[in-house]
């Protein structure tokens, strides 16, 4: 048998390097920059279009190359930045590992033009799937000019994985802010088409903060500094009261490169401490400056991760210097509507534990009974069925999917005429009661309320009646521009559900009015909410486009748990649970509700022996 080892030709070889370091239109855009920033520019300018898909351009003024710099720089291996295994330990710029250039012209059309400062002409190379197709001299500025065209032209299935345009500039920004974050001192400017996304002078960090993120953010940070014979630290902290529901700006920068880092995310967070409510998150722009010797930036191909060699006191000076930024700007906490409900829902969760005040009486209490149970009381009765009694119940309620059965419904009476004659009332703040001759619901108020505003929304969009609206004092929400595309892929459907809102200058909107049933939420962090869990729902086809954000909006605008409910609002909610489709389960597919017929209640109480 012959031998069958073979080394794989380059091409392949590449386009097998370029899965890892090239997976989207944004990877192609950061690698680009970087070599730009590596080749000392000082202006760089971008152009994409269609999220990147079929055209990407970086012009830069570094420093340019020679004619076979520029045809070596597409080679695999190929980098002028290290020449030996120790320049590992003592790296300072972005690019080293010499595989984006060659990655990149394994899978696209590319188009190199660069001239270096002194020679009179230029270079230009075109590339197609690793093949050089064109090699000439040109008249070009001094620095480099890369031209992507069709990326992933070659590989269809890769090309098919690619996400809506909309989503692919998102990733494209969010790589863009994160250069330019790190490098204040470039001057950036980024085109979506013909459109001037971000002009970006040369400035300081702040200013660089401020005219990616907005004027706004001028007061919003506070300053953090702290330096030590292992690190320095030095950026910004958002002020609690500014913190969003949206995971928005969150930056770790070690040596100017931007990374992902758990571990010291966890730092900043627990800095925050009891300053922010579980749901919203902290903003940060923090940097990290350490000898290139006490860290590898070399385990991960797009180098967003690093280790560091003394993790665990890195941890602690961050964490110190964050508190000490909030100590010094006196920080204290404001109380909002949020915040004041998770405390009262933490304090709910004791009192599950701990038996409510009223009167004792015990159900099970057996005066012959040798050795009796300890007392319990009415309201924790409820939350501590048996076994038997939960499957009892449990019983009673279809399966998310199943269809409904009739008869629960009409058993009970409890469309229309038959709430007048129920007892409803609520208790533990968190669950309806209804008792009528025909039995009893216990109903829970946030998913019963969510199932409501979710079957409205629903039907608002799809009969394109006008929505029953709460007109506001016309607010404006400011959008980081990375999140724009994605707002605005939004807009149409929350239009249709009843808000009323128009696009107000390039990056924000300016909202009028809300559907009825957003009365009491602030609209600020509805949307911004909105827009994180839609941002998440990424895959999301467009046919479940409205039932997504319906069920995400009915979520947020539903009453809480530990909300405390009048007569009326109780009342009222059983009514229209009942005028819903599919009262029984929530649009998540939770239970909605429980229930017992007179039947099931006696046989509960014939069951239980003397
Ligand atoms: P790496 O950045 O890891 O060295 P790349 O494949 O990104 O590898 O680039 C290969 C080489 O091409 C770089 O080392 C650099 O010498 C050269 N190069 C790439 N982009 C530019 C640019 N914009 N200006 C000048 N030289 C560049
Ligand atoms: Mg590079």
């Amino acid at each position: 048998m012959p031998d069958i080892i073979q080394i794989l030709p380059d091409a392949v070889a590449n386009q097998i390097a370029a899965g890892e370091v090239i997976q989207r239109p944004a990877s192609a855009v950061k690698e680009l920059l970087e070599n730009a920033i590596d080749a000392k520019a000082t202006e760089i300018k971008l152009i994409f279009k269609e999220g990147g898909k079929n055209f990407i351009q970086v012009s830069d003024n570094g420093t340019g190359m020679s004619e076979t710099d520029a045809r070596m720089s597409l080679e695999r291996h190929a980098t002028s930045k290290i020449n030996k295994a120790t320049d590992l330990f003592a790296i300072k710029t972005k690019g080293f590992r010499g595989e984006a250039l060659a990655s990149v012209a394994a899978v696209a059309k590319l188009n190199l033009k660069t001239r270096k400062e002194g020679e009179e002409v230029g270079t230009q190379i075109e590339v197609e799937g690793s093949e050089v197709v064109l090699q000439e001299p040109c008249s070009c500025p001094k620095g480099t000019t890369f031209t992507i065209k069709s990326l992933f032209y070659n590989i269809p299935a890769r090309r098919k994985f690619l996400k809506s345009d909309a989503i692919e500039t998102k990733h494209i920004l969010d790589e863009v802010q994160r250069v330019a974050l790190a490098h204040p001192e470039i001057a950036f400017q980024v085109f979506n088409g013909d459109t001037n996304i971000y002009q970006l002078q040369a400035g300081t960090f702040r200013q660089r903060i401020v005219a990616l993120f907005g004027n706004v953010y001028n007061e919003r940070v506070v300053p953090v500094e702290e330096h030590t014979d292992l690190l320095g630290i030095s950026g910004f902290i958002v002020k609690p009261e500014f913190a969003r529901k949206t995971r928005g700006e969150q930056f770790f920068f070690v040596n100017d490169r931007f990374i992902k880092s758990p571990y010291l995310h966890h730092a900043v967070t627990s800095a925050f401490d009891e300053l922010l409510p579980k749901d919203e998150h902290p903003g940060y722009f923090i940097k990290l400056e350490v000898n290139p010797d006490r860290i590898d930036i070399n385990i991960h191909p797009t180098k967003t991760e690093v280790k560091f060699e003394d993790e665990r006191i890195i941890y602690a000076i961050i964490r110190s210097a964050v508190r000490l930024a909030l100590g010094k700007y006196n920080i204290t906490p404001t109380l909002d509507f949020d915040k004041e409900m998770a405390f009262e829902f933490q304090m709910l969760k004791k009192i599950e534990d701990v038996p409510v005040p009223g009167i004792n009486y015990n159900p099970e209490y057996n005066p012959f009974d040798p050795q009796p149970k300890k007392n319990k009381t009415i309201s924790s009765s409820f939350h501590h069925f048996t076994e038997d009694e939960n499957d009892f119940l449990t019983a009673a309620r279809p399966e998310p999917g199943q269809p409904v059965p009739e008869t629960l419904l009409e058993e009970h009476e409890f469309a229309g005429g038959g709430l007048e004659k129920m007892n409803i009332f609520q208790i533990l703040n968190r669950y309806i009661i209804a008792g009528s001759k025909q039995g009893l619901l216990i109903v829970d108020q946030h998913r019963a309320h969510e199932r409501i505003i979710y079957e409205r929304l629903i039907e608002t969009m799809q009969s394109q009646v006008a929505a029953s609206q709460m007109e506001l004092f016309p607010e404006t929400l400011e959008f980081n521009p990375a999140d724009m595309a994605l707002a605005n892929e939004m807009m149409e459907e929350l239009k249709k559900m009843g808000f009323d809102l128009e696009p107000f200058g390039t990056h924000a909107w300016v909202v009028r009015g809300v559907p009825a049933d957003a009365v009491g939420h602030d609209v600020k962090p509805l949307i911004e909410s909105l827009l994180e869990q839609y941002k998440n729902a990424q895959r999301m086809y467009k046919s479940e486009k409205q039932d997504n954000l319906a069920r995400i909006l009915a979520n947020k605008m539903a009453v809480r748990s530990g909300m405390v409910l009048n007569k009326m609002e109780t009342e009222k909610m059983i009514q229209e649970l009942f005028e819903c489709k599919m009262p029984y389960v929530s649009p998540n597919g939770k239970p909605v509700l429980f229930s017992l017929t007179p039947d099931e209640l006696d046989e509960k109480f014939l069951k239980s022996k003397f």
